[in-house]
């Protein structure tokens, strides 16, 4: 009697130690293996059938306007005005999506009657501001923080149906692929149509001649940009009769567009009656480094402006949300090597690392290459190009050199004075400094 009480039985199967693998101990209860396998079965079949089918799940994730600045903050340099335009303009868009999928709490019996019949209208946006002031990178951001797909198309290779060109169903069908041709993930995504001034009218006249690349495309993206079900053909290119297509819904897609729209300035100031400040004077200014003037002009846009620039009435319509990204100065571009989580300093000093090898910015260094880059006026981009060039001995060199520990680029390298100092661990663990040509 005393020997049996010893022996440790499963509470649940009745089964003995000798006979399972293990046999976990509660108080006063044990459980075996198996009984653990079978309850854990009975627990995920229970989860499943209660929690909401994947139909049900939105697509997306609802962030507060402030947590959106402070993400895109992480990323982007400057641009404030844009992120919080940017920020509220997404977040009414996917609460919009939100409630019509009945996901709010506060959207059950009691919501409001009087607000039945009203209907939120989706709020696509444009961005302008010159080149490399991070108009891409912040709607690529905000899909990100999202977790949404997202897909970048070029204006300029688009063409309406039946010419030369791609037809504007491929802006959708790039969503698709992204969203791995999820049909309900694409029907949320973004897309960033760039280059979008560039299918301005070329006149404010309207032509005899049928404008293809202009207004043509323009007509072709309103349905687009609006809201239509739009038959995507999956392997791309052209459509022709005999196709499969996806059905895709675009009125829950949201549409940024964005352009640098070259000489908007001029007209702007002209119908602020500032005939003094014609887009010349103004480039002038910016040339000196006084760019306020230019700015302050340009958060004075108005929907006629854009229309006088050569975009169609219907489609300006379908932007309702403009916002102006500034052109990013000195202080700005230093941060841009530096500051952001991907910043590209940071990126470079990781592939070092990689190599084992410390690679140092002096800070004159970095306001050196902020310089250069603003002389270059395509913004940002000219970060990559100056970065690229100064890296390049360095890092073809690097890897046959298992003497370097540190390389620092100071202002004179920037310059081209001077090659990148090579550090190399002294005897004593001290450095010591050479040329990048000696050995
Ligand atoms: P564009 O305004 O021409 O669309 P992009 O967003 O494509 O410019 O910017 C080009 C590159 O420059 C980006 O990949 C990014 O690394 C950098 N960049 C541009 N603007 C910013 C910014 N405001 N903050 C941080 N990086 C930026």
């Amino acid at each position: 009697m005393a020997k049996s009480s010893r022996v440790t039985l499963c509470s649940f199967c009745g089964k003995s130690q000798a006979e399972v693998r293990k046999i976990i101990a509660g108080p006063g209860v044990h459980i075996c293996d198996a009984c653990v396998n079978v309850c854990k079965t009975i627990v995920d079949r229970e989860v499943k059938a209660h929690a909401p089918s994947d139909a049900a799940k939105p697509a997306f994730r609802l962030i507060k306007p402030a947590d959106v600045k402070a993400a895109l903050d992480d990323f982007v340099i400057g641009q404030d005005h844009a992120k919080k335009v940017l920020s509220v303009a997404v977040y009414n868009h996917y609460k919009r999506l939100m409630f019509g999928a009945g996901h709010l709490p506060h959207t059950d019996d009691t919501f409001p009657s009087e607000f039945t019949d009203v209907e939120v209208e989706k709020s696509n946006i444009l961005l302008t501001g010159p080149t490399g002031s991070g108009k891409t990178l912040l709607a690529r951001t905000l899909a990100k923080i999202l977790d949404v797909p997202f897909a970048i198309s070029d204006a300029t290779t688009l063409t309406e149906a039946g010419y030369v060109g791609e037809d504007v169903e491929n802006v959708v069908l790039r969503l698709l692929q992204a969203a791995n041709f999820d049909v309900k993930r694409a029907e949320c995504g973004i897309i960033y149509i760039d280059e979008i001034d560039k299918i301005g009218r070329k006149t404010e006249n309207v032509s005899i001649t049928r404008d293809v690349s202009g207004e043509g495309v323009q007509q072709a993206l309103l349905k687009v940009l609006e809201g239509s079900v739009c038959n995507v053909p999956p392997q791309g290119g052209r459509k022709h009769p005999n196709q499969e297509y996806v059905r895709i819904n675009t009125s829950n897609i949201l549409f940024i567009c964005g352009g640098a729209f070259v000489g908007l300035e001029g007209i702007i100031s002209k119908r602020l009656g500032q005939r003094g400040l014609g887009f010349g004077s103004i480039q002038s200014q910016q040339d000196h480094g006084d760019a306020m003037s230019a700015e302050n002009i340009m958060k004075s846009i108005e929907p006629g402006d854009l229309v006088r620039f050569g975009m169609i009435p219907e489609f300006i319509g379908r932007l309702p949300v403009v916002t102006v990204l500034e052109p990013l100065q000195v202080a700005d571009l230093e941060k841009v090597l530096v500051r952001t989580k991907n910043a590209m300093v940071k990126q470079y000093s990781k592939l070092f690392a990689m190599d084992g090898v410390k690679l140092k910015f002096t800070p004159d260094a970095i306001k050196a290459i902020a310089v250069r880059a603003v002389e270059l006026k395509t913004g940002a981009r000219a970060l990559r190009s100056i970065m690229e060039n100064l890296m390049l001995e360095v890092m073809y060199e690097l890897p046959s050199r298992d003497d370097v520990v540190e390389v620092v680029i100071d202002c004179a390298v920037v310059a081209g004075k001077r090659r990148p100092i090579l550090r190399k661990a002294g005897k004593a663990g001290d450095a010591h400094e050479t040329g990048l040509d000696a050995a």
